[in-house]
């Protein structure tokens, strides 16, 4: 990868920016730079009309003459700008020697600070940059950026500077401010401002100042989906857009995560295998009641939805308990998604007319479960968390009545792009697992319907099918075709 460049805003005020060249280049440079209160020198033999009016106006100062490296004592920028790739190329080096950050016009392999593409609405001001790479793309981006944000955009960013001082008297809290805000972008201020009623604006404004308080956290639960992220609600995505802090599952990708505010505080909750799950889940509970009384945004994210064997219901109970608002998000549940993405239609009209959801995380024999109701075929069974217990799965289903030959289907990373689907038969299914080597997150389909995985796959890798023959074991996987 290519090392990046740094965006950067700098404060010019009374330093020195030379500027090297004296032609119509020069020119546009020094115009940029014009109202950044820098003291600008330009050093040329001659000088174009228009730089020649600015030197006689006072406003920049001038050296007349061929580049020297002397120009750049107590110098802090340079940009040279010259119609000559050699003096070009002896000014970035002397600055480079100097330490002093040089832009070279239409050079990006010679500059060590480039000039991005600009869009400025008053104090405001958008930078776009492409790395020197496609100057084009970022003129362009920047005409369209042109023509989405009015000038009014300008005078607020300069309202919200003057009343700053007294908003953050106000509301000390930093996430307190951050709602404030959104909530006055999102109200009426921006659109009296761009009728031009900057009164109206300043008032309403006033007003908000006066009446804001500190007001307390809410808890979102929020359904992240299996994975991909496009399968994210717009709610959700707005939710993890302004959270202050996202308590999530192990199960949620880092694809989603990637989406969530940049300064929200990330808190990873999930349980480990094999751990103490009742002293993890209070610890949950605990995480979000202290983070939520403490005023903050809390989203509460997990794996697939959060009511479909996500405890999501024991920890709102928690909430509740402390008398905190909260709102459910749902989400893309496991069995929906991959089927969906493995080409598993979960009902069929010539195969299953219900569809259940199953947990096989239960260890005991007495697990509660209607295993004769489950053995029953015309229907789809998904039983999530089962990659361990897919023996006992097949016994009972097969013991109850389910036929050994009824297609079975794993679909491993579900949506993400290393989704594995297996397609077999329920005799064969432990077998299947091991061969494949199966792991979580993986759910498993029966029923008729996770044979047709093999005809209408179209994401990810075709479906594996069935276990090698044991004196084959080790050979490359067979392939479905
Ligand atoms: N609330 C979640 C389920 C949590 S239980 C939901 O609605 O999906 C965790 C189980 O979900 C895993 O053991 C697995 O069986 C299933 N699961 C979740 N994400 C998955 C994925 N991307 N691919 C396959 N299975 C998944």
């Amino acid at each position: 990868m290519t090392a990046r460049l740094f965006p950067l805003f700098a404060d010019l005020r009374d330093r020195t920016v030379l500027v090297v060249g004296g032609g119509s280049v020069a020119r546009r440079k020094v115009a940029a730079l014009l109202d950044t209160g820098a003291r600008i020198v330009i050093g040329a033999p001659a000088l174009d009309p228009g730089l020649a009016a600015l030197a006689d106006e006072g406003r920049i100062e001038t050296i007349h003459g061929d580049f020297d490296a002397a120009w750049l004592d107590d110098i802090w920028l340079v940009i040279a700008a010259t119609d000559d790739g050699a003096v070009n190329r002896a000014i970035a080096a002397t600055a480079e020697t100097r330490r002093i950050w040089a832009n070279v016009v239409d050079d990006a392999e010679l500059s060590s600070i480039h000039l991005p593409a600009r869009v400025e609405r008053g104090p405001l001001q958008i930078a776009i940059s492409s790395g020197g790479g496609a100057p084009m793309l970022a003129r362009h981006l920047r005409e369209q950026l042109e023509t989405q944000f009015d000038e009014s955009l300008g005078v607020l960013a300069e309202l919200l500077r003057r009343s700053r001082a007294s908003i953050r008297e106000r509301l000390p809290d930093l996430p307190a401010r951050r709602r404030f805000f959104d909530r006055i972008l999102a109200g009426p201020i921006p659109a009296l401002l761009r009728r031009g009623d900057a009164i109206s604006a300043e008032r309403a404004l006033q007003a908000n100042i006066g009446a804001a308080s500190p007001v307390r956290g809410r808890v979102a639960l929020v359904g992240a989906g299996p994975g991909d992220p496009g399968l994210l609600t717009l709610r959700a995505l707005r939710l993890l857009n302004e959270a202050d802090v996202i308590l999530h599952d192990r199960l949620v990708s880092a694809d989603v995560l990637a989406l969530a505010r940049r300064d929200a505080e990330l808190i990873e909750v999930g349980k480990q295998v094999g751990g103490d799950h009742d002293a993890t889940q209070s610890a949950i509970h605990r995480l979000l009641v202290d983070h939520t009384l403490a005023g903050k945004r809390v989203v509460r994210l997990k794996g697939g939805d959060p009511f479909v064997f996500g405890r999501g219901g024991e920890e709102l109970e928690a909430l509740r308990l402390h008398g905190i608002d909260f709102e459910v998000v749902p989400g893309i549940t496991a069995a929906i998604a991959c089927g969906a993405y493995a080409g598993i239609p979960l009902t069929h009209r010539d195969h299953a007319q219900s569809v259940r959801f199953v947990t096989a995380h239960t260890k005991s024999d007495d697990d509660g479960i209607d295993w004769r109701a489950l053995a029953q075929d015309r229907q789809t069974l998904a039983f999530y968390m089962g990659v361990s217990g897919l023996e006992r799965i097949r016994d009972r289903l097969i013991a109850h009545g389910r036929s050994a030959s009824t297609p079975v289907a794993l679909v491993e990373n579900g949506t993400r792009a290393s989704q594995r689907v297996i397609t077999g038969t329920l005799g064969e299914l432990p077998e299947l697992a091991r061969a494949h080597r199966v792991s979580a997150p993986a759910i498993l389909f029966v029923g008729e319907v996770a044979a047709l995985a093999t005809r209408l796959h179209w994401f990810g890798a075709t479906p594996l099918q069935r276990a090698p023959a044991p004196a084959a074991r080790g050979e490359p996987l067979a392939r479905a075709a």
